[in-house]
């Protein structure tokens, strides 16, 4: 039963690495790896329902990604994207800040960077991403040095939004999207238009150009026309089948090449393909799409039992990889965990996602779904969610922009408060 909240907290990781004697105390032992949104959330749900949880997470406070393109426009600092962990430990979650490098999944085991290990009655992982470098030739983690992704927020946020305040009036900034899966799907048009809006304001000679590996995109009629209204002849989106797929890229020229020609870029923004975070591969619950399937009701993974995945390194089927989405399936986990550990059934699961975009800082748009499993996957409930209207008044678009800012507001105080 969800409810009481742990009080024992153990004083060394050493001490956590006995599940079955503590399962014969009453105490089933659960180990989350990442303390993101998903991770963060799960901890926090099963510690409050009584169980022994232990947070492994890398970095000592969280820099969350929602709200980092105001970052990068000088809208936000990025003081006010990082989270501690205190909030986690009054709750009763162990937080062990330190890198999970590997799971024997037989003998359920995390195995930690500085050598201990921790062993689990049942373990979730929530890694997040890691990008997929090899995915555009010439891109790697020195090229990110000058073209930045700003996919995960910190330096690299820094690094663009820095590059952004040097460049000139007049000059071009280059934007290269992934292919569908990817983190955020209507973030890099977000980032487009608050770039545009920038460059509106401050170097009004310059110009956007978004290369793009797909011909659709999420909430695209409503950013295209706002596009159209608030900056128009700003921002060149190129579309998959017009040449806009990034194939390589020269740092030392900021060079970006797609099939059909090449960009010189002033500023180059290369977002590349994804994948799960590599402790996902490593233990074995990654197929070879690089993301991990799982089982829709439990998130239980389908290649190794007793391993949980939450949040963007899972296969979800329609669900999009957002922090929204993260903290949904992170509760529906929580409550399945609880129950197996029981002995009985996880309850079913509906679950709901709404993703907040900015296109300027008083024009918010939305986009909401609703998801049930169908087919082994997450599936749309057909009719159940929308996008915010093509022709809303102002008024609408100031109120989205500042119900966006509550919902960040209102996480980030569930998962960290
Ligand atoms: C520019 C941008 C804007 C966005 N805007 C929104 C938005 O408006 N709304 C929204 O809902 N979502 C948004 N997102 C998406 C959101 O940030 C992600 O979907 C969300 O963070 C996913 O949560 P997660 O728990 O899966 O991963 P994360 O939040 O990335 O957490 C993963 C954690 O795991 C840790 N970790 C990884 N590997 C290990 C290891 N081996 N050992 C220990 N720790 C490890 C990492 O340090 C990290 O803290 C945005 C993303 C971007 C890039």
């Amino acid at each position: 039963m969800l409810g009481a909240v742990a009080s024992s907290v153990a004083s060394s990781v050493v001490d956590l690495a006995t599940p079955r004697l503590a399962r014969a105390q009453g105490r089933a032992q659960v180990v989350v790896v990442g303390g993101g949104f998903g991770g963060a959330t799960a901890a926090r749900a099963l510690a409050r329902s009584g169980h022994a949880v232990t947070l492994v997470e890398r970095d000592a406070a969280f820099l969350a990604c929602p709200f980092s393109n105001a970052v990068l426009v000088g809208l936000r600092r990025l003081d006010q994207q990082r989270f501690g962990y205190d909030g986690l430990t009054a709750a009763g979650v162990k937080v062990v800040i330190d890198t999970a490098t590997g799971v024997d999944a037989a003998a359920r085991q995390v195995t930690l960077a500085a050598g201990a290990t921790l062993g689990f009655d049942r373990l979730i992982l929530a890694p997040g991403i890691d990008l997929n470098h090899g995915g555009i030739q010439g891109y790697g983690e020195a090229a990110a040095e000058v073209m930045p992704h700003a996919w995960r927020a910190g330096a690299q946020t820094t690094l663009l939004a820095r590059q952004l305040d040097a460049m000139a009036d007049g000059g071009t900034v280059v934007m290269s999207v992934p292919a569908n899966p990817y983190r955020c799907p209507p973030g890099p048009y977000e980032r487009a238009s608050l770039i545009a809006w920038y460059l509106k304001a401050r170097k009004p000679r310059s110009k956007l150009i978004v290369l793009d590996a797909k011909d659709t995109f999420s909430k695209q009629r409503l950013f295209q026309r706002a596009w159209n209204e608030l900056y128009p002849g700003l921002i060149e989106w190129v579309g998959q089948s017009a040449g806009g797929t990034v194939t390589a890229v020269d740092a030392e020229t900021r060079t970006l090449s797609t099939d059909f020609g090449r960009h010189k870029a002033d500023v180059a923004n290369v977002i590349p393909p994804q994948r799960a975070g590599r402790i996902a591969e490593l233990a074995g619950v990654a197929d070879r799409s690089g993301w991990c399937p799982v089982d829709p009701v439990s998130f239980e993974s389908r290649r190794q039992p007793g391993i949980h995945i939450v949040g963007d390194a899972g296969i979800m089927g329609a669900m999009p990889k957002s922090a929204f989405s993260a903290n949904a399936q992170a509760k529906a986990c929580a409550l399945a965990i609880a129950a197996l550990l029981k002995g009985a059934e996880p309850p079913p699961v509906r679950l709901i996602n709404t993703c907040y975009s900015l296109v300027a800082p008083d024009y918010g748009i939305s986009v909401a779904g609703v998801y049930r499993p169908a087919n082994g996957l997450l599936a749309d409930i057909e009719g159940a969610g929308g996008t915010s209207p093509l022709d809303a008044p102002r008024d609408q678009r100031l109120a989205e922009a500042h119900y966006g800012e509550a919902w960040f507001q209102t996480i980030t105080s569930d998962v960290y408060g």
